[in-house]
């Protein structure tokens, strides 16, 4: 080390915070008043008198003043690249009738005359009845190009007659497995709503987004990623840019891959990413071999992938999850998987001795023990290794496979934002489901308790607006915001606890993507990856740490958002580096 480099034998820092209140998440969940950052990483955490010793001539010194420092949220199954991006694709998320839709869309088509396909996203589906939207509709303000609107749970497509046409999508076209194409009752012809594997049958033949409108997705979500504090992000949807199979219409995201590896090589990604491959049920075990080696080409530490991603089932909502008794509004089916069990257990065994880890997406009781016993199989055929598969969404599960997964050591990535008695619950859940079952719904502290390791995601943007602290606050409270009736907790025993939510976003992230020694706990050596908290989330009620904004986020030791009042008010010694 040269000597400039120290003071009286301690490393000088590139920056110090002092006086703060700053929750490391550490092993023991021990406070430190103060942090010291060097090219990056945290080299001194602990007193104030400690850190200060790391203090030189040109260490920028920040006043915390009292602050919860936290370190930065890792969300772990967030869909970046996928379709957020204004300029590519209609945001409706936020629109709520179909006249807001087709109004949108027809000035969105107006804007972009040179957009060959119209796509956008986020349409409701309780607003409309159980077959969906219809064709004619978007025919009456779109004609001549193809229009293609994705439901805002992502697995269902709105779309015209012209994307139709272009597919060769007509009364006799057979849904293929894991999907439907909507029919009308009388004429037989497809009416507009497709339904999850269905979607490919349109979306393969449609130009997918560019490289440079993908990176416009990531760009976004990055800006709110900053003022949300989430440094580190795990993208489960990453596409073989060749793959033309059975990829549940997400075919439009084929260069994510590209796009993503040219902004770390560009040192344009301000967040870590992890991503998984989607895997096609057409091709089993033959995909494994590229995605072993697409795999191997990223490196860069800001952007690798840690496995695949495979769709066991669909969702609630279009009576596509996968039950192990029937729906309640449709006494006469419980769902389908999308995979034959034979096909799941051979990808499993196959993508585990590859050492790929397995990202599995699974609502449905049904869903979620397929997945388990194809991880036993994998687990038989390979020995245990530190494989860290997981399970996201864990809508239904029934109690006896709690343990099995808790013995298998799969990781649980749930969505907290999503375990409330909400609109949807009561409009969607409830009904289709039964009551009682739904009521049943999301057992989290049972898993807690089985030992089972929980990541929180939002599933972005399936999820907007994503903030941690809303998922960290309707993990522990189980309710609407605001609501104070006991009754509107779905499930009050699977509360969870704020210290429990926390670990969720932070360190049990990191361990779900292998970065437990890089991220998810402020501890020397490690990245700076660290938020500032208007409040100490310890210290007010539950019910407002929604409301608590993030004041400042670090990612490897650089500020990639700042709140204006912070800095004004409790007075940084040095201007925030802008680098
Ligand atoms: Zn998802």
């Amino acid at each position: 080390m040269p000597h400039f480099d120290q003071i009286n034998g301690n490393q000088i820092a590139d920056r110090v915070f002092i006086n703060g209140r700053i929750y490391t998440v550490d092993q023991d969940r021990s406070w430190a008043e103060a942090v010291a950052i060097k090219k990056g990483r945290f080299i001194a955490v602990g007193s104030n008198s400690v850190v200060v010793k790391h203090m030189g001539p040109g260490t920028e010194a920040i006043d915390l003043g009292g602050k919860m420092a936290l370190p930065g949220f890792i969300d772990s199954h967030a869909h970046v690249s996928s379709t957020t991006n204004e300029s590519a694709s209609l945001e409706m998320f936020h629109l709520d009738s179909l006249n807001a839709y087709l109004e949108a869309v027809k000035d969105f088509a107006v804007l972009h005359p040179d957009l060959e396909v119209i796509y956008g996203s986020g349409w409701a589906n309780d607003l409309f009845p159980p077959q969906g939207p219809v064709k004619e509709d978007l025919d009456a303000v779109i004609s001549d190009r193809p229009v293609l609107l994705m439901s805002e749970d992502g697995h269902f497509a709105w779309v015209n007659s012209m994307a139709l046409a272009m597919a060769g999508v007509t009364k006799d076209t057979v849904s293929p497995k894991g999907g439907i194409i909507e029919k009308d009752v009388l004429t037989g012809t497809p009416s507009g709503t497709i339904r999850e594997t269905a979607r490919d049958l349109i979306q393969n033949v449609l130009p997918p987004f560019s490289v440079d409108q993908i990176k416009g997705s990531i760009q976004n979500f990055m800006t709110e990623a900053g003022r949300v504090g989430i440094t580190t992000a795990h993208d489960p949807l990453m596409i073989l840019p060749d793959a033309r199979g059975q990829l549940n219409g997400f075919g439009a995201s084929r260069h994510n891959i590209q796009a993503y590896s040219e902004m770390a090589q560009n040192g344009k990604l301000s967040l870590r990413i992890r991503g998984s491959v989607l895997t096609d049920p057409t091709a089993p075990t033959r995909q494994i071999h590229s995605i072993v080696s697409t795999c191997a080409h990223q490196t860069h530490p800001l952007f690798q992938m840690t496995g695949i991603k495979v769709f066991v089932d669909g969702v609630v909502e279009g009576g596509t999850a996968f039950l192990l008794e029937p729906y309640a509004h449709m006494p006469y089916t419980c769902g389908e998987p999308l995979w034959e069990p034979g096909a799941l257990k051979d990808l499993f065994a196959a993508a585990d001795r590859e050492k790929l880890q397995i990202h599995i997406h699974a609502i449905g009781d049904a869903a979620v023990r397929m997945a388990l016993d194809a991880l036993e199989h994998a687990r038989e055929k390979n020995r245990n290794r530190d494989s860290r598969h997981l399970i996201t969404h864990l809508h239904i599960v029934k109690r006896s496979d709690i343990p099995r997964m808790a013995a298998l050591d799969v990781i649980g990535v749930p969505q907290p934002f999503w375990h409330v008695k909400g609109d949807y619950f009561r409009s969607i859940e409830a009904k289709y489901l039964g009551y009682d079952r739904a009521e049943n719904g999301y057992p989290m502290q049972s898993m807690a308790k089985a030992g089972i390791l929980l990541a929180s995601a939002s599933d972005y943007p399936v999820q907007v607006p994503s903030p941690p602290l809303l998922g960290i606050m309707l993990g522990i409270t189980r309710c609407e915001p605001g609501e104070t009736n006991p009754d509107e907790i779905l499930g009050p025993q699977e509360r969870m606890t704020l210290e429990e939510m926390i670990a969720g976003f932070t360190i049990n992230g990191a361990y779900a993507n292998f970065l437990e020694h890089e991220t998810g706990s402020i501890e020397t050596g490690k990245k700076a990856d660290m938020i500032v908290l208007e409040n100490n989330l310890f210290e007010i009620p539950t019910n407002e740490i929604a409301d608590t904004n993030v004041l400042m986020t670090l990612f490897e030791g650089r500020t990639v958002y700042r709140d204006v009042s912070f800095g004004v008010t409790y007075g940084i010694s040095q201007s925030v580096d802008s680098n």
